[in-house]
């Protein structure tokens, strides 16, 4: 009994939860990620909880989170209407540091600016994923909705850094990661993540707290912390030992800061790769007797198209990105408009992270290789 009132008021909440929700597709289905945020809150709540009652109720929150998986596999949802494509655009969207006003140049964004941005992204169905699914395959954004990824270079202040309160340390109001926060406050399914490259000899993320507390505050929040190189190095000039230095001294870095923490990902510094007989150093290379290993490598522009990892054009170490800013060709707002009036490339989910749905005149542009353990459903609409 108790049980079943629980789940009424879990299924209320989330009913409350997926407003507005992406591209006519309120009817459709649960929403994966809002599950998922209620399912962290839940367990937040419970650690909070007595000691005797906490086995009890994670058994049974887990018991219901079990069952509201399996009950949201099996929704199918209406593929005349979403018309899923996911091998449709994703794009990386690319920032510095925010600052108050006056950019100094289109790589910065003001605070007003950036919340603008987010409220963009949010009304128009977009939803924020991690690096780590991007990279995985592993999308679960709600069905209709298309997935992005917002990234910072630089490790600047004004993109992440804490301040200590009463002995606790805190992101710093207006920066970034705290406008992010606040912003999934409001609206838990846009999916709290952002992505930091960071070099190491710039003090990352300077304010308060240590190195090591600063990287452990993203990864514990939902964010994530990867290579931008050791010293911003221009890599197209640099010699096979220079740029191993470059990639490996950043890579133990982060993986002394956060061991067990996989780091698989860099940004180009410049957008500038390395020569191209040496550009297999990116993907693996040694530095100091340690091995390092990279699945994806970002530039600084849209130097192709935003294609999701099953695109026959995808290049894992060429992936493009848009710059956040307004006013420009080819930056963020750029894009907006072109989406708009091209609604039919963006990636739309299907909902489910196991299955990659795509049109059937998608189906050329399929590399059936990198599906792996993913399930193909090919859909022809019914006019
Ligand atoms: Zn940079």
């Amino acid at each position: 009994m108790l049980k079943n009132l629980k789940l009424v008021l879990l299924l209320i909440c989330l009913i409350s939860l997926i407003s507005p929700a992406c591209n006519n597709t309120s009817h459709s289905n649960n929403d994966k990620t809002n599950r998922e945020e209620m399912i962290t809150e839940g367990k937040k709540e419970e650690n909070l909880a007595e000691d005797d009652e906490k086995e009890e109720n994670t058994e049974e929150d887990q018991e219901q989170a079990k069952e509201n998986e399996e009950k949201n596999e099996i929704v199918e949802i209406d593929y005349n209407k979403i018309r899923p494509n996911e091998l449709g655009h994703i794009m990386i969207i690319m920032y510095h540091g925010l600052v108050e006003e006056n950019p100094p140049s289109p790589y910065q964004r003001t605070i007003e600016g950036f919340k603008k941005d987010l409220e963009y992204l949010y009304e128009h169905g977009y939803r924020a994923i991690s690096m780590r699914d991007f990279i995985d395959n592993n999308i679960s954004v709600e069905a209709g909705c298309t997935p992005v990824i917002i990234t910072f270079d630089d490790g600047i202040s004004s993109s992440f850094s804490l301040i200590e309160e009463s002995g606790v340390l805190k992101a710093k109001p207006d920066c970034a990661v705290d406008i992010i926060n606040k912003f999934c406050e409001e609206h838990p399914d846009f999916g709290r993540h952002a992505v930091f490259y960071i070099n190491g000899d710039n003090d990352p993320f300077a304010g308060a707290g240590t190195t090591k507390e600063r990287f452990k505050y993203l990864i514990d929040h939902g964010y994530e912390v990867y290579n931008h190189t050791y010293s911003h190095a221009h890599l197209s000039q640099l010699s096979a030992n220079e740029i191993q230095e470059q990639v490996g001294k950043l890579d133990q870095m982060i993986k002394e800061a956060l061991p067990g923490y996989v780091v698989d990902s860099l940004a180009y510094p410049f957008g500038e790769r390395p020569k191209e007989e040496l550009r297999h150093l990116i993907e693996k290379g040694v530095y100091n007797g340690q091995e390092y290993h990279y699945k994806i490598a970002l530039r600084e522009g849209p130097s192709g198209p935003f294609v999701p990892v099953n695109h026959v054009k995808f290049e894992p170490f060429n992936v493009p990105r848009v710059r956040g800013s307004e006013g420009e060709e080819w930056d963020l707002w750029w894009f907006f408009d072109y989406y708009d009036k091209h609604p039919e490339y963006r990636y739309i989910s299907d909902g489910n992270p196991d299955r990659i749905s795509i049109p059937k005149e998608m189906e050329a542009y399929l590399n059936k290789d990198s599906l792996r353990d993913k399930e193909l459903y090919v859909y022809t609409i019914e006019e």
